[in-house]
This record gives structure tokens, sequence and C-alpha cells, in this order.
């Protein structure tokens, strides 16, 4: 806004006040103005991710613009409810929604967002607009699914649920969510509305995730938000370590794991493999269930690799996964994305296409793979065995004693993963009751998450301590203890903020 515009309301109040003769007033009353107008004017309205770890969205309103950071579901069993509650501002009155990346915790609304209104841009990098794609679509599909399942239980059961009988969206809600999204670079700003400035850096959690810092100048002032999305791990396969900044005058950090430190890498790695050698010694196949994005491709990226200094046989290797064939194609097209490691490796040979490796698009494919004698190594999705095609791989392995269930990632109470990491010695899968005669290994290593010590060393690369600092996106109890290690540790101002609440940052 220009500063002459800003001036002309005080100038008239005072001339106002000035006729009838009150000169004390109208002094008091322009330096009033004076100090309101040159306060900035920003709320953060906390819409998701605030004591819990999915919905991520937070409502910036800066002057005349108004603009979101995400627009994630809700995954927690007891907060899905709010997926179906209107959204709590007119989603037309938006300028702009900014995406951190792909993550159903993170862009999952975003069709919702524009089936009811919303009609601005969607800032995201090119690689987390074409992973969001297969996300979104994948999504819509499951919820038709999960919708004509509950309406054909219901009926059954002759009862009503909780929640419409409908998918939340639909296909064509997700694409017409796509047609908005508008791709931008890391390191480039992005101008969202009149002073507000928007820039992305590589937050090395996911292929294209980033953190971003809003920068909004007002009345001659200037302050910079800084959103850390979801926050990777340092010397991580593949990606870039996450971006450190030097200056925010507030910051939202992110503290999944802020109460607990990781399993190294090297450690995991070693694990991964000493579990494979143990399985190809008995004879048995290596079941592992996986997240089709990031999980998927390093475990490829680790089997490559032992394969090329021969620390396992050279196996077969089976990707059954469409979903995670579609991302591995979206790790092609962006090898810029790529660490100095991953790039080197890429010389010798892609590790989503190595000898061996054979990948599994259609059904019969899939049905094929257990016709396999001998040892294999099958990655299959679900990652928590909730449904897809892990569900009958596991069928053929989980009584055989030869076998290993191999899981590579968190597994939330509830599911049938969990309950197999639990110690479960019979399962039931597609209705039948199956005995726990595998062996089950859990390798917690491979986290996405940065862990609480590299939470800090993020936080403590800046200079100054914010004036604010939200901790976000973690389990009510984790959140508030990461924020007392900062407070006590660093001294520095910190609230863990509440569903809903507002802050004015000034
Ligand atoms: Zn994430």
């Amino acid at each position: 806004m220009p500063d002459t515009m800003l001036r002309m309301p005080r100038r008239s109040a005072v001339f106002y006040y000035q006729d009838r003769g009150t000169k004390l007033t109208s002094l008091c009353l322009t330096v009033s103005l004076l100090l309101l107008s040159q306060n900035m004017q920003i709320k953060l309205t906390f819409l998701g991710a605030a004591q819990s770890v999915t919905g991520s969205c937070y409502l910036i309103e800066a002057g005349k613009t108004r603009f979101l950071v995400d627009c994630g579901l809700y995954q927690e069993r007891e907060l899905t409810g709010r997926n179906w509650a209107p959204f709590p501002f007119p989603p037309e009155s938006l300028d702009c929604a900014l995406l951190t990346h792909a993550h159903l915790d993170h862009c999952g609304l975003l069709p919702k967002l524009v089936r009811e209104g919303f009609h601005g841009p969607i800032y995201a990098t090119a690689a987390t607009t074409e992973i969001a794609e297969i996300i979104l679509l994948d999504a819509a599909h499951l919820q038709k699914e999960d919708a004509e399942f509950k309406r054909k239980r219901h009926q059954k059961e002759e009862r009503k649920g909780p929640y419409p009988e409908v998918p939340l969206y639909t296909v064509d809600d997700a694409r017409a969510s796509l047609s908005h999204f508008s791709p931008i670079q890391y390191g480039i700003s992005v101008n969202i509305g009149e002073g507000v400035e928007a820039t992305f850096y590589d937050a090395g959690h996911v292929l294209g995730s980033s953190m971003i810092t809003v920068k909004i100048r007002q009345n001659g002032e200037e302050r910079t938000i800084l959103f850390s999305g979801d926050i990777g791990r340092w010397d991580k396969p593949i990606l870039h370590d996450p971006t450190l900044f030097e200056a925010a005058d507030y910051a939202l950090v992110e503290s999944t794991y802020g109460d607990r430190l990781s399993e190294p890498l090297e450690e995991a790695a070693d694990k991964l493999a000493d579990t494979i050698n143990a399985t190809v010694k008995s004879g048995g196949n290596i079941v592992i269930p996986s997240f089709a994005l990031e999980r998927s491709q390093e475990i490829l990226y680790y089997l490559n690799q032992f394969l090329i200094e021969d620390r396992i046989p050279h196996l077969i290797v089976f990707v059954d996964s469409p979903m995670a064939l579609s991302i591995n194609q979206v790790f092609e097209h962006h090898p810029e994305l790529f660490d100095e490691e991953m790039t080197k490796f890429m010389q010798q040979g892609s590790p989503f296409g190595f000898r061996g490796l054979s990948l599994a698009r259609t059904a019969s494919e899939s049905k094929a793979i257990n016709q396999i004698k001998g040892t294999a190594i099958i990655i299959a999705g679900s990652g928590m065995c909730t449904g897809g095609r892990i569900k009958h791989h596991l069928v053929s392995n989980i009584s055989r004693h030869k076998s290993t269930i191999l899981f590579v990632g968190y597994q939330a109470a509830g599911t049938l993963g969990r309950e197999i990491v639990d110690g479960a010695e019979k399962v039931r899968i597609f209705g039948q009751h199956y005995p726990v005669k595998a062996r089950v290994v859990q390798i917690d290593g491979f986290s996405a998450h940065a862990d609480r010590d590299e939470l800090v060393k993020w936080l403590s690369s800046l200079r100054q301590p914010p004036r604010r600092l939200f901790v976000t996106h973690g389990e009510s109890s984790v959140s508030q203890h990461f924020a007392s290690l900062v407070k006590d540790k660093m001294g520095w101002n910190v609230s863990v903020p509440e569903y809903k609440s507002q802050s004015i940052l000034d």
C-alpha cells in the first residue's frame, strides 16, 4: 500500500477535531492512529496440525491478502470428522494457497477447497505438483471405494454412520483442483498480494518438499514468517539436506518426532542388508510393506547400492505398486533435486531400473509374483497393510516361517501392520485367519522426519530468536515437550497453538 494512502485518514481526522478546537484530543487521536497504522496487521489462524499430526492448514490474513499454507486431510481416526466440516472461512475469499509438499495430510483437502469456491492459484514446486496429481487422484478413488463399502456395510447392519456415505470428493473434484496448480522454483520469490511475497526452499523431506518464507511489507515495515513444512533428515539418500535459515520474525516448526532420537541411517541400512541375507539363507521371501512416496525409492536406492557393493546376492526385486512406479517416474524427471551422491550414483545406472528389478503394474503381473520359487524381495503398498496388493503377498508369506515381513515405516494403532509388529499370533486378512509364522522385523531409522536433535539444529541456525516460535504438527504431548525444551535450552518465546486459535503478528 503506498504511504500517501495511509496518511490520508490521519490528516482528515486531525482537521476534523481541530475544527472543534479540541487540540489535545486531536493529538491523542493522531498518535493512536499513527501507531495503529504503523503496526503490522497480520493474523495467523491455526486450522490443522495444531496439537495433532495431520490436517496441516494455516490461514494468513495480511491487509487485503488472505491465503493458506497447506490444506491437508485429517487422518487420525478421532479427527477425521473435521474433513467433513465446512471450512471456517469462505474459500472464495482466498487469494491463493501455498503447498509445502504432496503428502495427503498437507494437500488432501485441496479438491474440497476448489469444489467449495476457491479460485486462486496453488503454488507448489514442479515435483510436488506432479506427485500431488498421483496422490490426489488415488485418494479420490480410495474415497469412492470406501464410501461404497460403508454404504453396503451400513445397509447390512441396518444403521447409519456419522458421516455421509458419499466420497469426500470425486476424481473430477481432484482433477479440477489440479488445474489450479502453479509450479514455482526453489529460491524464486512469487508475489501473492500487495506487499506479500513467498519463497520456497528445499525441506529435504520428500521429493519437491518445501519450507516457505512469507515476507509481508506494511506501512514501511517488514516481517518474515517462516513455515518449516515437514523437515527432512540430514544425510538421507537421494535428497538434499534441509535448508537452514538465518533470520525470521516468526517461525512455525513441525514436531512429529520432537521427543525422540531416530536410529542413525547407517545402522538402518546395515539392518536391511542383514535381514535380506538371513532370509536368503532360510530360503523365504522378503515382503516389504512400503509407502509409495519416498520410502519405496529409498529402499530401491539401498538395494541398488548393496548389489553394486555385493553386500546381498542378486535377487529378483519386485515393486508391486502402480503408485510407487508412477512416483519413480517423477523422480526420474527431476534429477536437479538429487544430492551429490545420488547424482554420481545415477551415472552408474538408475536405482529405479537396475538388473533384477521387476515392475508389476497390472493385477496379473502382481498375481504372477506368487508363483516365484526361491527368494525374492517384494515391495508393495500400502505401507501399513491397510489395503492394496501387500495383503495378497501377506496371505502367501505370513504363515511361512522361512519368509520375512519387513516393516520400514511407522505403523499406526489399529492397522494390520501394527498388529503384526505388536506380535499377533494370528491375523485376519480378507476375512480369513492366518497364523503368523514368518519372521517380523521392524527398522525405524528410515524416518522422513527430523528427530529432536535435528529439529533443534534447524532452529539453531537462526541468528536471533524469532519474536515467537509456534510448535505445530505433533501429538499434543510431543509438541509441548519440544516447546519446553526450546524454551529452557534457548530461552525463546514459544507457544503450542490450539486448533482454530488465532495469533496477531505485530
Ligand atoms: Zn510429510
